[in-house]
C-alpha cells in the first residue's frame, strides 16, 4: 500500500473504495508512530491495540455499506481532550497511564468519564485515534517545554521546540504519522505550532467547535480546532467536529457549511488588510521577506490588499495576559487534591490548608504557578478594576477594531508567530519574551474570530530550513472563506522544497 499518511482525502477514499482497509493505514500510521516517536516524544501515549479494533470496526461499517467522513484516517488527541474510558489503555511502559493529563503532574490518575464532542465526532466520523500528544500543562506556554512529562521536538530540527502549547499535536502531523489532529487554541495554540511545524492550524470562532470534554484553561478564549498535513484536510476535519453540541453553553447554533465544497472559488474582489504591526521591525527578516512575498501571491490571485489601522492590537497582549491567567486561576481553582487533582500526603498534625498547599505545590508546574498567581492578582480586591476591568474594555476595544477592519477587508493578514521555532531553552528563562510568541495570535482569541495558520515560508539557521506561517483572520463563522483563501495561496506558493528533518517515508 503506496497511500501518504499525509493525506486524509486520500485515505478516506482507498478505504471507502476499499483499495485499502482502515486497518492496514492504521497499522502504517502505527509503524510512522515507532519511527519517529524516540527523536520527537509527540505522543504522551499510544493505543495500538485499541486503534486496530477501531480500524476493524470501520472496516466493517464500509463492508456494510457505510461511507463514514473521516473512514479510517489516523488522528492525534491533544491531552487537554478527554477520551472515555473505552479508549484508554493503562500502562504503556513511559509512565504514563493512557488517561487525560493535560500536561500537568496534578491529573495523573485522573480518568476521564468521558469523552469530548470533537474527539467523539472524529470518532463517529471513522477516524482512527493513534494516541493523546503532549501539550504545556493545561495549554500554558508557546513551546511545549512546560510539560510536566518532558519536551516535544521540532521535526524540521531536533534542537528546537515545535510551538506550543499544541506541540505534539503539530508535530505528529509534521512528521508524517496522522494527515489530522486536534489542537486547542487559547491565544495561538493551534497556529503557533502549526506555522513552527510547517502545517496548517485553524483556530475555529468562539462557539464554533463544542469545549465539552475540553480541560478548561481561560474558558471565554478556548476553542478547539484541527491541525492538517493541508488546508482541505482542515476543512474536512472541521466539518466533522464543527456544530451545536447542547452539552456546551457556549456553543453556536450556526449552520455548519460544507468546508471542502467552499474551497472551491476564487480571490478576485477580495481585501485583504495588512495591520501595521504585521511588519514590526522586530520580526525576523526572512519573515518579513516570506510576508512580502504572501502578500504578493495574494495579489497574483487577484485580491487587493490594503493597509489597515489597528492602534488596539498593540495592547492584545498586555489584556491577554491579564484576561487569560485571570481565568484560569479561577478554572484552576478545581485542584484542591479533594474532589480533583492528585492528593498528597500529609503528616501528623497537618490539615485541610496543608492538604491544599501541598497538593498545589507538588502537582503544578512553574509556569502554570505563575499563570494563577498573576490571575490572582489581578482578580483580588483593589486591583479589580485597574487590571481586570481595565483588561476587559481594551477587549471590547479589540473586538470592535477588528469588527471595522473587517467590514472593509475580507481577511486580515499577519505573520502567525514573529519568527521560526526556537532553540529548547531558549526562551524559559524569560517568560516575556515567550509571551511576545503569541503577540500576533492572542488578539483573535480575545475577538473570538477565526483564524488560520498556513505554511509561507522558509527561515534558516544553522543551514536548516525552518517553516514560517501566514495567518488569515476572518469575520466570525466565516471559515470556509479563509479556508478558500488558504487553499488557494496553499496552491499558488506552491510545495516548501524541504521536507522535516524527522518524518516517517
Ligand atoms: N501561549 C499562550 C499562553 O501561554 C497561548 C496558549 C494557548 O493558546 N493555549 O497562554
Amino acid at each position: 500500500m503506496t497511500l501518504a499518511l499525509s493525506d486524509a482525502r486520500s485515505i478516506v477514499h482507498a478505504v471507502h473504495t476499499q483499495e485499502a482497509s482502515a486497518r492496514e493505514v492504521t497499522g502504517k500510521a502505527l509503524r510512522a508512530m515507532g519511527t519517529v516517536e524516540p527523536r520527537l516524544r509527540a505522543f504522551l501515549c499510544a493505543f495500538e491495540a485499541e486503534a486496530l479494533r477501531a480500524a476493524d470496526l470501520v472496516d466493517a461499517r464500509v463492508e456494510a455499506g457505510e461511507r463514514p467522513a473521516l473512514a479510517g484516517v489516523p488522528v492525534a488527541i491533544k491531552d487537554n481532550i478527554c477520551l472515555g474510558p473505552d479508549l484508554m489503555k493503562v500502562g504503556d511502559g513511559r509512565g504514563y497511564g493512557g488517561a487525560t493529563t493535560a500536561g500537568s503532574r496534578i491529573l495523573r490518575g485522573y480518568r476521564s468519564p468521558f469523552t469530548a464532542t470533537a474527539a467523539q465526532r472524529l470518532i463517529d466520523a471513522g477516524a482512527i485515534v493513534l494516541g493523546k500528544t503532549n501539550l504545556d500543562e493545561f495549554g500554558m506556554g508557546s513551546s511545549t517545554e512546560h510539560s510536566a512529562f518532558g519536551v516535544t521536538r521540532n521535526p524540521w530540527d531536533t534542537s528546537r521546540v515545535p510551538g506550543g502549547s499544541s506541540g505534539g499535536s503539530a508535530a505528529a502531523v509534521a512528521a508524517g504519522v496522522c494527515p489530522i489532529s486536534l489542537g486547542s487554541d487559547t491565544g495561538g495554540s493551534i497556529r503557533q505550532p502549526a506555522a513552527h511545524c510547517g502545517v496548517v492550524g485553524l483556530k475555529p470562532t468562539y462557539g464554533r467547535v463544542s469545549r465539552l470534554g475540553l480541560v478548561a484553561y481561560a474558558s471565554s478564549l478556548d476553542q478547539v480546532g484541527p491541525i492538517a498535513a493541508n488546508v482541505a484536510d482542515a476543512a474536512l476535519c472541521l466539518r466533522v467536529i464543527a456544530g451545536h453540541d447542547a452539552g456546551d453553553a457556549t456553543s453556536a447554533r450556526e449552520p455548519v457549511p460544507d468546508y471542502e465544497e467552499s474551497l472551491r472559488g476564487a480571490c478576485d474582489g477580495l481585501v485583504i488588510g495588512v495591520p501595521g504591526q504585521a511588519r514590526s521591525s522586530a520580526n525576523d527578516p526572512e519573515l518579513t521577506d516570506a510576508f512580502e512575498a504572501s502578500l504578493h501571491v495574494l495579489r497574483g490571485l487577484g485580491a487587493e490588499v490594503v493597509s489597515v489601522d489597528m492602534p488596539m492590537l498593540d495592547h492584545a497582549i498586555a489584556a491577554y495576559y491579564v484576561l487569560a491567567p485571570a481565568e484560569a486561576s479561577s478554572n484552576l481553582a478545581r485542584y484542591d487534591g479533594v474532589r480533583y487533582g492528585q492528593r498528597a500526603g500529609l503528616s501528623a498534625g497537618e490539615g485541610l490548608r496543608d492538604l491544599y498547599e501541598r497538593s498545589r505545590s507538588e502537582g503544578f508546574g512553574d509556569e502554570v504557578k505563575r499563570r494563577i498567581m498573576l490571575g490572582t492578582y489581578a482578580l483580588s480586591g483593589g486591583y479589580y478594576d485597574h487590571y481586570y476591568a481595565t483588561a476587559t474594555r481594551v477587549r471590547g476595544l479589540l473586538r470592535d477594531a477588528f469588527g471595522r477592519a473587517l467590514a472593509t477587508c475580507g481577511v486580515i493578514a499577519t505573520p502567525a508567530t514573529p519568527g521560526p521555532a526556537f532553540p529548547i531553552g531558549g526562551k524559559t528563562a524569560d517568560p516575556l519574551a515567550m509571551y511576545l510568541e503569541d503577540v500576533y495570535t492572542v488578539g483573535v482569541n480575545l475577538a473570538g474570530l477565526p483564524a488560520v495558520s498556513v505554511p509561507m515560508g522558509m527561515a534558516r539557521r544553522d543551514a536548516k530550513p525552518l517553516p514560517l506561517g501566514l495567518q488569515l483572520i476572518g469575520a466570525p463563522f466565516q471559515e470556509a472563506s479563509l479556508l478558500r483563501v488558504a487553499a488557494m495561496f496553499e496552491r499558488a506558493r506552491g510545495p516548501l522544497g524541504h521536507g522535516p528533518e524527522v518524518r516517517a517515508t
